[in-house]
C-alpha cells in the first residue's frame, strides 16, 4: 500500500475464525481498518479484536447473519457511519451441510446456497454503490478446490463455490471500467475447524490427493487475499487464485 492512499477500510465475514481470522489479522496487521463479520460466536469475534486492538490495529466487530440481505445492509451501513467507507470486501463466511445427494433434504441445498452464494451477492451489493461513487473497490470471494472439482457429498456446497466462479467474473466484467476487481481464492483443505470436522479415514485419502503433502494453513489463504486487495493489484480482475497444494494439477 502506498503512502498517498486513505487508510483502507475492509469487511471480512466470518472474519473472526478460520481463514477468516487470519485474513483480518493479516489485512490489519497491513494497517487496514478490518469490520469483522461474524453470526454467533461472540466470544471468539471480541477476543481476536482486543487482541488485534493490544497490538496496535484497527479492528470492529458486526454480527450479522450473511443469508438474510437486511443484516447484509445493517452491517455495511454500521462501518460507513463509523469508518465512512469500505475500500475492500471479502465474503469469506461460509457453511458446509455434507450429505449424499439423496440423504440431502431441499433445506439442506437452500441453507448452504444462501448463506455461500446469496450471501456474497448480499454483501456485494451492499457495497457496490459506495464502490462505484468512490471508484474504488476490491471484492475477493472465497471458493473452494471443491468448486473446481467436484467432492462426494457435497453437491451443496460446490454448487455454491462453483456459482462464486461466475459471480465473481459477471461482477468483474460490470465494474472492470469502475475502479473495482472482484477475484476469487479458491483453497483447498485448510487446517481449521471446518476441516477437523472430518473423519480421521477420510482425511487419509484427501491427504493422500494433495500433491503437496500436507494441510494448507490459514495464514496461506490470507497472502492470497492481501495480495489482491493491494492498491497495485488494479489489474487483476475475474480470476482465480487457487492455493490447494497442487491438488487440481
Ligand atoms: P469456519 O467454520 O472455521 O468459520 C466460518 C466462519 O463463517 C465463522 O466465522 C462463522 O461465524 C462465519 N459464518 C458462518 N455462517 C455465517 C452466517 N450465516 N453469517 C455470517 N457469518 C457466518 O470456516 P473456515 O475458516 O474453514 O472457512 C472459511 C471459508 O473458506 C468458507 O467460505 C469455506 O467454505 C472456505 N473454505 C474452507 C476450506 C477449509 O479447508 N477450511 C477449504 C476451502 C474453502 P461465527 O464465528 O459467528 O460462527
Amino acid at each position: 500500500m502506498t503512502n498517498t492512499s486513505p487508510q483502507r477500510v475492509a469487511i471480512v465475514t466470518g472474519g473472526a475464525r478460520g481463514i477468516g481470522a487470519a485474513i483480518t489479522t493479516a489485512l490489519a496487521k497491513s494497517g487496514v481498518h478490518v469490520a469483522a463479520g461474524y453470526s454467533s460466536n461472540a466470544a471468539a469475534a471480541e477476543e481476536l479484536a482486543g487482541k488485534l486492538g493490544a497490538e496496535g490495529c484497527s479492528v470492529s466487530v458486526h454480527q450479522g447473519n450473511v443469508g438474510v440481505p437486511e443484516d447484509c445492509e445493517r452491517v455495511v451501513q454500521e462501518v460507513l457511519d463509523s469508518h465512512g467507507r469500505v475500500d475492500v470486501l471479502v465474503n469469506n463466511a461460509g457453511i458446509t451441510v455434507d450429505k449424499t445427494m439423496r440423504r440431502m433434504s431441499v433445506e439442506d441445498w437452500h441453507a448452504v446456497l444462501r448463506i455461500n452464494l446469496s450471501g456474497a451477492f448480499y454483501m456485494s451489493k451492499s457495497v457496490l454503490e459506495q464502490m462505484i461513487a468512490n471508484k474504488y473497490g476490491r471484492i475477493v470471494n472465497i471458493s473452494s478446490v471443491v468448486g473446481q472439482m467436484g467432492n462426494i457429498g457435497q453437491v451443496n456446497y460446490a454448487a455454491s463455490k462453483s456459482g462464486l466462479f461466475g459471480f465473481t467474473q459477471s461482477l468483474a466484467r460490470e465494474t472492470a471500467n469502475k475502479g473495482i476487481t472482484v477475484n476469487c481464492v479458491a483453497p483447498g483443505y485448510i487446517e481449521t475447524e471446518m476441516v477437523a470436522a472430518v473423519p480421521e479415514a477420510a482425511m487419509e485419502k484427501i491427504l493422500a490427493r494433495i500433491p503437496v503433502g500436507r494441510l494448507g494453513q490459514a495464514h496461506e489463504i490470507a497472502r492470497a487475499v492481501q495480495f489482491l486487495v493491494d492498491d497495485d493489484a488494479g489489474f487483476i480482475t475475474g480470476s482465480v487464485i487457487s492455493v490447494n497444494g497442487g491438488m487440481d494439477m
